[in-house]
């Protein structure tokens, strides 16, 4: 439903053409707001934002977060950053440099617009966890030279810069924690599970469990998390977070492989690679604060998801095979 005007704002959204920059997008339009999508588009895609190209209160602008944006919004959401390991290890410095330059070049903004600021911030925080469920107050069992570090310390990087332009600046800053989320419109060859597992299924490849498929994933769908996102965005300037929005429904792997075998009736066979290094063995969110603070819980079970993203990826791979 449309909003008055006088209550219209003009928002930015970084990395606004990826999967849940554009799902954020279209919730903000849906609300009546205007929305400014930045993005360099290294992982996302246009095809992610082409039905609002027309749009009257969209628009697009081709820029690097590393470099200093000078625009004039009402408030920021800061999503800019490749989010898949294939991705994010593809250039490991430019990486943290997204997190870390990006996060001082937004907050620089929203210092200057006296604006409130989202950070899409990681689960990755937390490493590979010993306390589990992990709860906001853990602060996590992190490598900090590993092949994922280039994430999960930058993405720490920037939640330290959030907190420091909240303490020095008085900045209002929403921090959101987000565990494994899935649906239309992930990146078909990005490498994370879902996507994998489900292009692997409809096109008769093998699927790939790496390591023998018993460490664990919580697994939120895409419309779920967008709901807390904007309810911590409207929640109350003294809710800070971090705050973590995920599911916590816990599957192994080799379980979610059993799952899109039989939901797809594909005739692929199961096959087990090495596990990537300093892959975490286990990860569930503890959900309380987000039930509390924002009364936010995920309705969406892991079956009706998968069922919505198996037809996203059919109809996505039916026009690739035609074009
Ligand atoms: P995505 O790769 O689909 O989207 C990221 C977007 O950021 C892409 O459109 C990409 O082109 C853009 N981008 C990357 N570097 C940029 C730069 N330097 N300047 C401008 N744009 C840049 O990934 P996603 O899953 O939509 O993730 C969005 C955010 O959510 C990321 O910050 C990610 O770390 C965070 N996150 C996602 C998940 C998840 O499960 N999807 C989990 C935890 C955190
Ligand atoms: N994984 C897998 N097969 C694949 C892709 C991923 O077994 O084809 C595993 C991966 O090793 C990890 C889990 O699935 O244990 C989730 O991987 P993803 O890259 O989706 O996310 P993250 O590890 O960042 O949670």
């Amino acid at each position: 439903m449309a909003r008055l005007y006088d209550s219209r704002k003009r928002i930015l959204v970084t990395g606004g053409a990826g999967f849940l920059g554009s799902h954020l997008t279209d919730r903000l339009l849906e609300q009546g707001h205007e929305v400014l999508c930045v993005d360099n588009l290294f992982t996302g895609t246009k095809r992610n934002i082409d039905h609002l190209h027309n749009h009257p209160r969209f628009e697009f602008m081709r820029h690097d977060v590393t470099l200093p944006l000078y625009v004039e919004v009402d408030e920021i959401y800061n999503l800019a950053c490749p989010a898949s390991p294939v991705h994010y290890q593809h250039d490991p410095v430019q990486t943290t440099k997204t997190s870390v330059h990006g996060a001082i070049n937004m907050l620089g903004l929203a210092k200057r617009l006296k604006c409130r600021i989202f950070q899409a911030s990681t689960s990755e925080v937390y490493g590979d966890p010993s306390v589990h469920p992990q709860p906001e107050e853990y602060w996590g069992n992190v490598n900090p030279i590993g092949i994922r570090s280039c994430y999960d310390e930058g993405k720490r990087c920037a939640e330290t810069l959030f907190f420091d332009y909240h303490r020095q600046h008085d900045l209002e800053i929403k921090v959101v924690r987000i565990f494994n989320t899935y649906g239309p419109r992930m990146h078909h060859a990005d490498g994370r599970v879902v996507s994998n597992f489900i292009v692997q299924a409809l096109s008769g490849q093998p699927i790939t469990i790496y390591g023998d498929g018993s460490q664990t994933r919580s697994f939120c769908y895409v419309d779920d998390l967008i709901e807390g996102f904007i309810r911590l965005m409207e929640s109350d300037a003294s809710v800070t977070g971090p705050i973590n929005i995920g599911n916590p429904g816990e599957f192994t792997i080799r379980e979610l492989a059993e799952k899109v075998v039989a939901m797809t009736g594909s005739k692929s066979e199961i096959v087990y690679h090495d596990l990537p290094h300093d892959d975490p063995k286990q990860r569930r969110p503890d959900i309380s604060k987000a039930q509390s603070v924002l009364g936010w819980e995920p309705r969406i079970a892991l079956d009706q998801g998968l069922g919505r993203t198996v037809e996203y990826f059919e109809s996505l791979l039916k026009t690739m095979a035609a074009s």
